[in-house]
């Protein structure tokens, strides 16, 4: 029948929409990045489905058997820990094989934390590069060289244990000045953001040990 890519909450439980509940209630079967974690959600939502778990580790055999539900008639809903399925997690692969086996893939559209971020960043939105997580080892540098002349907007995910790091490299390559809005714990009870310079950044960040989940939206280029 039709998989359904179900965007959830990236904090705040009720940033959920009424078609996103209502898919949910409706579906066969929930396939979830961790059904234990994805549990909070459901429960509030009193929807008791039988849950499946689709992550990063899951290999092919768990691919092939939510694809034969699906081709043996069954609504199957895909969510991840948080936000919309595929961006930044292991989605694609099972989306890649519904497409290939001709099953009808239906987006419900929610969050997302990079456009959460972006949004509030005071950063310019017309134009902008996602680029995931930044790579760790191989290319990362290149990458970063590639910044110095990049016009658009730059959103990326870092992990709270990397981000000095990364914005101390991000002032060596690209300076000090450069324009930056940090997201932190958005739409939760800590949501703060840090707007301001590459260096501004640094000093905020760096009084005490980053916590809990980040979006580097950075400024491109003469941004001023
Ligand atoms: N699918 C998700 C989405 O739509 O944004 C992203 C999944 S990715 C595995 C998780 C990363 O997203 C985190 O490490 C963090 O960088 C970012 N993220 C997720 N929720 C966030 C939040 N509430 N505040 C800030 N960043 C968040």
């Amino acid at each position: 029948m039709s998989l359904y890519i179900v965007s959830t909450p990236i904090g705040n439980l009720e940033d959920i929409t009424l078609r996103a509940l209502n898919t949910l209630k409706e579906v066969d079967l929930i396939a979830a990045e961790d059904t234990r974690h994805s549990q909070i959600l459901l429960r509030k939502y009193d929807i008791n489905k039988p849950c499946v778990s689709f992550h990063s580790h899951s290999g092919r055999a768990k691919v092939e058997k939510i694809i034969n539900e699906l081709v043996n008639g069954k609504n199957v809903a895909l969510i991840s820990d948080a936000g919309t399925p595929g961006i930044s997690d292991p989605a694609y692969v099972l989306i890649k094989a519904a497409l290939e086996n001709d099953i009808k893939v239906i987006p419900i559209p929610g969050p997302a934390a990079f456009l959460t971020a972006l949004t509030a960043s005071g950063l310019p939105t017309n134009q902008f590069v996602y680029l995931g997580f930044l790579p760790l080892k191989k290319g990362r540098q290149t990458l970063l060289n590639s910044l110095k002349e990049e016009k658009r907007t730059v959103v990326f995910y870092e992990s709270p244990h990397r981000i000095l790091k990364t914005l101390n490299q991000l002032k060596e390559i690209l300076g000090a000045d450069r324009k930056i809005a940090i997201g932190r714990e958005l739409t939760k009870i800590h949501e703060e953001f840090i707007r301001g310079t590459v260096l501004e950044a640094i000093e905020i960040l760096g009084n005490s040990k980053p916590k809990g989940e980040f979006v580097v939206v950075l400024g491109g280029a003469g941004v001023v």
